[in-house]
């Protein structure tokens, strides 16, 4: 028997700490369900008020985590909104949507802000624009094979 080969790889460098996305508590989202409620102990969509007792509901971060610069605040009532998933929070041009757009549009405004041109994939890689063709008025360079027939 041998020993089995151990592969000595360079050490794997540790990860950057990435800041995660902050959640409610347990606490809060029982506080928020509470604050949803109705007087008859309904839950109600905080967005357009539909009885969604029992459907599923979402913690809606009123501002979306990505443009969260500062996530060492905590997060508090007044930040979240309970939600139907499906009335309000994922259906297309719901909260979730338009939540991504606003992120994409944000990444965009940063990029052009820094001066990061848009799309210019070839831009500085040696890459010139080709000449135009011209073919139709260019000048024949070489004979055409039937010119060359002598009879
Ligand atoms: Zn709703």
């Amino acid at each position: 028997m041998t020993d089995p080969v151990k592969f000595e790889g360079p050490a794997v460098p540790p990860r950057p700490q990435r800041i995660a996305r902050r959640e409610f508590s347990r606490a809060q989202k029982v506080a928020l369900i509470k604050r949803a409620m109705n007087g008859s102990g309904r839950i109600i969509c905080e967005r357009c008020g539909l009885n969604i007792t029992g459907k599923a509901i979402e913690f809606d971060h009123i501002i979306p985590e990505a443009l969260v610069l500062d996530k060492s605040v905590a997060l508090n009532l007044a930040d979240g909104l309970v939600l139907g998933r499906d009335c309000c929070h994922r259906r297309p041009g719901g909260k979730t949507a338009t939540d991504l757009a606003d992120i994409a549009e944000a990444k965009r405004r940063e990029a052009k802000h820094l001066g990061i041109p848009r799309n210019r994939r070839f831009f500085g890689s040696g890459f010139s624009p080709a000449q135009p063709q011209r073919s139709a008025s260019r000048p024949l360079t070489k004979p055409a094979v039937w010119r060359c027939h002598t009879e």
